[in-house]
């Protein structure tokens, strides 16, 4: 009788398992072009965009890969920074999430997620151009999260102008800033605080090797980004920290909409890559994840891309 209970569970599971591992055709899997032309003041919220983008709240499962981690992620409210908020946060770390103060909107739904799982929620919000408020937040994180072992370096600028005489001081200094000088400040705050085992992860970009025209000011620091991934690496692999990046292709995030691309770029975004659709940021949170997790232990130095087949890293 018992066996007999016990066979009909592992049944059961065994079929559970097959109908979640269904093959799904990548293709058909979310929205195509044409999308409709939307515009949002910098820096945009995904909660305002049609379609509102996928960031894995309904899907992402975990499975204890980040069991007791404490995690920093810039830009955290939304975008591939939220879709790997709530996957670390289902692997079963605690997360500290840093965004502009006006996004307020997203970030609070990002920490609801979070807590959803049990785990902890730090939100601080600020402006990371201030050398001194990123020494700040990571002082908060620190102390929120009890210490801190993953470092995410993800938060971007980017605002599309046809030509080099378009770019602005203004403009040029606020790319800088957010993309280059940032994720300096921020992770020389953070070093002291990380010990051998611990991951520092930067969101660079197909940009970096394949740079579009009207993106030469974010093209380069995402270059940038690349060359402190690399670089990086070899300063602190004796140190046992770990210093990766990813790099997307085009993703329906709030960038694109708040200036990141013109309005004809938007209502075709993504179609001229093979998969002929923009990815998700839901589509990048396990490449957060493995790069994070303590059994990717030889991986250094590495820009592992999502781009739908269009770029490479
Ligand atoms: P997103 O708008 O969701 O995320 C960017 C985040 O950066 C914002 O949410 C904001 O919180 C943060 N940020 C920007 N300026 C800030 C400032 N001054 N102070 C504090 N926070 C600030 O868009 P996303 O596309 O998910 O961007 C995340 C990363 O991905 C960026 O580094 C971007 O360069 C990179 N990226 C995006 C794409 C794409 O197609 N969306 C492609 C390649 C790389
Ligand atoms: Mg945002």
């Amino acid at each position: 009788m018992k066996d007999k209970k016990k066979e009909e569970k592992t049944q059961g599971s065994s079929k559970k398992a097959t109908e979640s591992s269904q093959l799904q055709n990548p293709v058909d899997k979310y929205p195509k072009p044409p999308f409709k032309g939307q515009k949002q003041p910098w820096p945009g919220l995904a909660c305002k965009m049609d379609p509102v983008p996928d960031h894995g709240e309904k899907t992402y499962k975990g499975s204890g890969r980040l069991q007791g981690r404490k995690a920093l992620i810039t830009g955290g409210d939304s975008g591939m920074g939220r879709a790997a908020a709530i996957a670390y946060a289902r692997e079963g770390a605690d997360v500290a999430i840093n965004y502009y103060p006006t996004e307020e909107d997203d970030a609070q739904e990002v920490i609801a997620l979070i807590e959803a799982e049990g785990r902890k929620a730090i939100a601080i919000p600020g402006d990371i151009r201030d050398e001194a408020f990123c020494k700040k937040l990571v002082e908060e994180a620190v102390r929120g999260l009890g210490g801190l072992d993953i470092l995410v370096n993800n938060a971007g600028y980017q605002q599309t102008q046809e030509s080099i005489l378009d770019v602005t001081t203004e403009q040029f200094d606020s790319t800088m800033k957010t993309n280059i000088y940032a994720p300096f400040w921020i992770t020389k705050a953070a070093l002291p605080h990380l010990k051998p085992g611990s991951a520092i992860i930067s969101t660079s970009s197909e940009q970096a090797t394949d740079p579009s025209p009207d993106l030469f000011d974010y093209a380069q620091t995402k270059a940038a980004n690349t060359s402190f991934v690399r670089s990086l690496a070899k300063q602190l692999g004796a140190k046992g920290i770990r210093v990766n990046g990813v790099a997307p292709g085009p993703i329906w995030t709030p960038l694109q909409v708040s200036g990141g691309a013109t309005q004809e770029k938007l209502k075709r975004f993504g179609g001229d890559t093979p998969m002929g659709r923009p990815g998700q940021p839901a589509e990048l949170a396990s490449i957060y994840v493995q790069l994070a997790a303590s059994d990717a232990s030889y991986a250094t130095g590495q820009i592992y891309a999502s781009t739908g087949g269009g770029g490479q890293p």
